[in-house]
């Protein structure tokens, strides 16, 4: 293998973390929290994280994130949105849509919130009648004409039109949500865009069923989460329905429109997979993706069965510093994919794959727990390593990672403590890596990779904290690991790693 190779490509990585830093200068676009009121004091019963609430008639308008406290909304539990869009024109995302969402009131609701920001809404309904709503930041609150009793199903439809806002995150310096640019759009949203397009609970707690059915000028195409089911040719339109299978974390939620070619092959195992390039992209741009399915398969076999129906990637001729793995369509910007070095791509390309497992079926319950995902997933990144090159070449990446953190330590802040307005610093991607490694030192390779089975296991479809993935290592492993966690995750000074000669 060609280490110059291999190394570039993490230095790609790292110089898209610290591109992300040198940028500043974001603005808080968000208003207020909405106004309803909260008695801290007076919760009834544990926080349980859907429908912990004080004002026991109104939903509550977040749900208690440890960074992102009015992200997401409590009182009623999500269970599919069919966000139906028709797109009137693609340059300017002029569009009308109606999103449906059917839910569970897990309280008894006077009023309950969505997170919305942008157009303008024409129509809102609650089991078919029309109900009084208000606006106030991201904050939608919905006062329905009946009180919803505890454990009732509700739907509510939302008709709204006009071009979505540009939004810029409260968790990172770039653009996130619904994005227009010249030859189309393409849709972000970890870990707060999703509002930009749809109202929504805006939290990984409350995963959901998702139907896209979006309507698009000729001769433009689109590619969202899922499978496409049906296109229908409606004259000088087209209207595409994707269906996912399984629950869905509303970031990961996914519509990009533009010109595609598509690509379509499987895992060695089965597992179809389908990818989408815009036009005009560089040739070979299709390369590193070439060995997903193999990746696929490997991870299978350490982390279980992968999760969902069908697999892919998207990449889009426009520069976003960024690739984001949206459930079974992971998307890249043309910056992320470096033609002439396949391998160093591959890199990111495994990285987005080991999402699909650790951060979209196993989802974090806090944001505050990021390095569950993105420690994980460079992890992974070296896993795949080893697996072509062995135990060697994981040391030397290992290594590697290591001097990184430890040369420019104000760029990679303990894992366990992201700064609410940085949240994807380079310290949740590198020592949240290095955590794990030290971890798999410590217990033996053994009870390591039945860790991360047994994890993965136990609380896939769902979310977990860092406190459970801790719970799970030390049962496995029969030891008590809280040192070595709180070392690795919540020390600011970087731990040492004598095995391979890293540190004091
Ligand atoms: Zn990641």
């Amino acid at each position: 293998m060609n280490k110059a190779k291999k190394f570039f490509a993490i230095l790609f990585i790292a110089a898209t973390i610290l591109a992300c830093q040198t940028l500043t200068g974001v603005s808080e676009t968000r208003a207020p929290e909405a106004s309803s009121p909260v008695v801290t004091g007076a919760a009834t019963e544990a926080q349980s994280a859907l429908g912990a609430e004080s004002n026991p008639r109104a939903g509550s308008s977040g749900l208690g994130d440890s960074l992102y406290p009015n992200f997401g909304n409590g009182g009623y539990d999500a269970q599919s949105y069919l966000i139906d869009i028709t797109v009137r024109d693609v340059k300017t995302s002029d569009l009308n849509a109606t999103t449906t969402i059917a839910a569970n009131a897990t309280q008894d609701l006077a009023s309950f919130n969505l997170d919305f920001i942008g157009f303008e809404i024409t129509q809102l309904t609650v089991n078919g009648e029309a109900a009084k709503f208000s606006r106030s930041g991201q904050e939608l609150t919905i006062t329905p004409n009946q009180l919803i009793k505890k454990g009732e199903a509700f739907t509510v439809v939302v008709e709204y039109e006009g071009s979505p806002e540009v939004i810029d995150s409260e968790a990172l310096p770039v653009q996130t949500g619904w994005v227009t640019f010249e030859e189309g759009i393409f849709v972000l949203s970890e870990p707060d865009g999703a509002a930009s397009f749809y109202p929504v609970n805006d939290h990984p707690l409350d995963k959901a069923r998702f139907t896209f059915r979006v309507t698009v000028p000729k001769p433009y195409e689109v590619a969202a989460n899922g499978v496409l089911s049906e296109t229908k040719d409606n004259g000088k339109t087209t209207t595409y329905l994707f269906k996912l299978r399984d629950p869905m974390a509303s970031y990961l939620a996914t519509v990009n429109i533009g010109d595609f070619d598509e690509e379509t092959m499987q895992s060695p195992n089965g597992v179809p997979i389908r990818n989408y390039y815009a036009a005009g992209l560089p040739k070979g741009v299709n390369k590193p993706f070439a060995r997903q399915g193999e990746m696929l398969d490997f991870y299978s076999e350490i982390f279980g069965t992968y999760p969902f129906e069908v697999y892919g990637s998207l990449v889009m001729n426009t520069d976003f510093g960024a690739a984001l793995e949206n459930q079974t369509m992971s998307i890249y910007g043309i910056d992320m994919v470096d033609v002439n070095d396949i391998e160093g791509t591959e890199a990111v390309v495994a990285h987005e794959l080991s999402h699909q497992w650790f951060g979209d079926s196993l989802s974090v319950a806090d944001w505050g727990d990021i390095w569950l995902n993105e420690g994980f997933a460079t992890y992974a990144e070296g896993l795949w390593i080893e697996h072509l090159y062995g135990r060697d070449e994981l040391n030397q990446w290992v290594k590697y990672l290591y001097r990184e953190a430890e040369s420019s330590p104000q760029y990679f802040p303990a894992p366990g403590n992201p700064p609410a307005d940085d949240l994807f610093n380079g310290g949740v991607y590198y020592r949240g890596g290095l955590a794990l490694h030290a971890l798999r030192l410590e217990v033996g390779d053994e009870a390591f990779f039945k860790i991360l089975k047994v994890y993965y296991d136990r609380y896939k479809g769902s979310a977990a904290t860092t406190e459970e993935f801790i719970a799970v290592a030390e049962e496995i492993s029969g030891q008590d690991l809280k040192s070595l966690f709180d070392v690795w995750l919540y020390q600011d000074a970087l731990a040492a790693i004598p095995e391979l000669g890293l540190g004091k």
